[in-house]
């Protein structure tokens, strides 16, 4: 499996174009926008785009999905169905933010464990919420490799301080089913930076072993893995 990061839209949205490279056979994560510049890349490379992977449903990650599904013939799968009302509003929240969005309807809603396989590659889906309901984030097992859209930075966590994020539960999400794939592994974050799970355990301020462990001091309770929801702060 290889891939490229490129970042679409004024909110240099990090758009993940994974492929196999014995087949040629593309997977594209979020393609938010600037979709000239994605199906550039994808002729220079001859790769063949089966399917649109969505992590959760703000405009400046599936607005483009639609129209990209349509040009390329992809299908489009995720996120998970808590994102149904949020996909609903795509064309109004773009409209806000300036930037050109479609809604979509996916061919498949994400379940956490879902598989997707293009050519010889898989990854594995892994809800996430906490950010958005059905944020979903990624995961290639055989190359160590994730791709968790708002859920996790480097050196930061996700927005929650909207109607649909939760901050106890994008903690619980980020240490449950994240940090547990272990600390080899890389992951392209939404915006910005790549990072590893080893390094955002270490330092990241918000979510990291140590401020964890004050976390879990503050609100018992939290360090449970079996916890639905943690406890509302
Ligand atoms: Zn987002
Ligand atoms: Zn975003």
């Amino acid at each position: 499996m290889e891939f490229e990061i490129l970042p679409v839209t004024r909110y240099a949205q990090n758009c993940s174009i994974v492929w196999c490279e014995k087949t040629s056979r593309a997977a594209v994560i979020d393609p938010g926008g600037d979709l000239s510049e994605i199906l550039n890349f994808i002729e220079l490379l001859e790769l063949e785009p089966e399917v649109a992977l969505i992590t959760h449903g703000h405009f400046d990650h599936c607005g483009g999905a639609a129209q990209f599904a349509e040009m390329t013939g992809a299908r489009i799968e995720g996120p998970h169905r808590g994102d149904e009302h949020v996909v609903a509003r795509l064309e109004q929240m773009g409209e806000r933010y300036g930037v050109p969005a479609r809604t979509y309807v996916p061919a498949r809603w994400l379940e956490h464990g879902d598989r997707i396989r293009f050519g010889e590659e898989e990854l594995e889906v892994l809800h996430c919420p906490g950010h958005c309901q059905g944020h979903v984030a990624y995961f290639s097992r055989s190359r160590r490799q994730a791709f968790v859209g708002d859920i996790l930075f480097r050196h930061t966590i996700g927005a929650w301080e909207h109607p649909d994020g939760n901050l106890p539960l994008l903690i619980h999400s980020i240490r449950s089913r994240l940090f547990t794939l272990g600390d080899d592994v890389g992951f392209v974050p939404g915006h910005g930076p790549t990072s590893t799970i080893g390094h955002e355990r270490r330092e990241n301020p918000f979510v990291g072993d140590e401020a964890f462990a004050r976390w879990c001091a503050r609100f018992p309770g939290s360090e449970d893995p079996a916890l639905g929801h943690a406890p509302q702060a």
